[in-house]
């Protein structure tokens, strides 16, 4: 069984970020990218033009840019393995990493598998349809694309996320629509008051889009009061999930602490765990932020924590 002074478990940009700077200190990471889990590079494999990530002023595909990282931390030494982690046992040091097919222990452990956005089964809204043409699940990384600009917009949810995602694209779309399948938000008292009084914002209650349709981008949604059961088909250029993520934490098996949604607990202003040695970064450690960007940062934080651990 092999054994590394750090492992690192997640390919999105925290565990390539963590991986280029473990490996610029000479620590010799391995990488656990995934596999049948997504592709290696996380969330931003599905996102087309990443126009807010600071040094692109042009943009850069999700794609294009996961492969820089990936490219700049194997150059630096890192071993990256396209391979499924299925479980960890930190109930011992070295820890063990079991893989789909390998299994290696490390002294530190980095985990950074990130956060899977939550999406409906709508007809229309997945790859067979208009996923990634108007439909998507990040109003933050792709509101501002031409297609919504001065269009109708919906947003499913009605929790913070679903009020934040609606209000920033009211700076682009001519309306927007906040879908929600109850009378009441769950959205913290002041973030509602924000949408129910905001002039560009209209909260459709008890409602359900149950078809998107269009040619080559979303043209119009069917929404549906699941009250009365009536039907009505509106024009639509975008349709934006809202609906909560799930942190990737299941092959953990509950060794490390989390918040009531399942997000890595760290201590605070640091990526340190409950546990010795065990570093979270990104999404799967972050409800609130969810970036690109800051998860690159926080990757790089693990890294340098991990560093200090390692050689205290
Ligand atoms: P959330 O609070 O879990 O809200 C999810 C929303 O999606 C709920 O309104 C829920 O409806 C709806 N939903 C879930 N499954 C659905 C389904 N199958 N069909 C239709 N609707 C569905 O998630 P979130 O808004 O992403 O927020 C997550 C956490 O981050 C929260 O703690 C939130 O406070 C925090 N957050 C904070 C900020 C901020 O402070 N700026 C911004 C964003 C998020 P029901 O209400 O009927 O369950």
């Amino acid at each position: 069984m092999d054994h590394h002074k750090v492992i690192i478990v997640g390919s999105g940009p925290a565990g390539y970020t963590a991986a280029l700077y473990a490996a610029r200190a000479n620590l010799s990471p391995l990488l656990y990218e995934g596999f049948f889990s997504g592709p290696a590079g996380g969330q931003l494999m599905s996102t087309t033009d990443v126009e807010n990530y600071p040094g692109f002023p042009e943009g850069v595909t999700g794609p294009e840019m996961m492969d820089a990282f990936r490219k700049q931390c194997a150059r630096f030494g890192t071993e990256l393995l396209r391979e499924d982690v299925e479980s960890i046992d930190l109930s011992k040091r070295p820890y063990k990493v079991v893989g789909k097919k390998t299994t290696a222990t490390c002294d530190a452990l980095i985990i950074a598998t990130g956060a899977t956005a939550q999406r409906l089964e709508i007809p229309g809204a997945g790859e067979d349809g208009f996923w990634q043409k108007g439909v998507t699940a990040c109003a933050i990384c792709d509101g501002a694309m031409p297609i919504f600009r001065e269009k109708e917009l919906y947003v499913i949810g009605g929790g913070d996320s679903a009020v934040e995602e609606a209000t920033f694209l009211t700076k682009y779309g001519s309306k927007v629509y906040i879908v929600h399948r109850r009378e009441e938000l769950r959205a913290s008292k002041i973030m509602a008051k924000r949408a129910i009084n905001h002039p560009k914002i209209e909260i459709l209650w008890n409602s359900v889009i149950t078809n998107i349709e269009g040619e080559k981008v979303v043209g119009s949604v069917t929404v549906q009061n699941v009250k009365t059961g009536a039907e009505e088909k509106r024009d639509a250029a975008g349709v934006f999930f809202a609906i909560g993520h799930k942190p990737n934490t299941d092959f953990i098996g509950g060794q490390l602490k989390t918040n009531p949604q399942g997000y890595l607990l760290v201590k605070p202003g640091t990526t340190y765990t409950d546990i010795e040695g065990v570093f979270a970064a990104g999404d799967v450690q972050d409800p609130i932020y969810r970036q690109a960007v800051t998860a690159a940062g926080s990757g790089c934080m693990a890294a340098i924590d991990a560093e200090r651990w390692l050689s205290e």
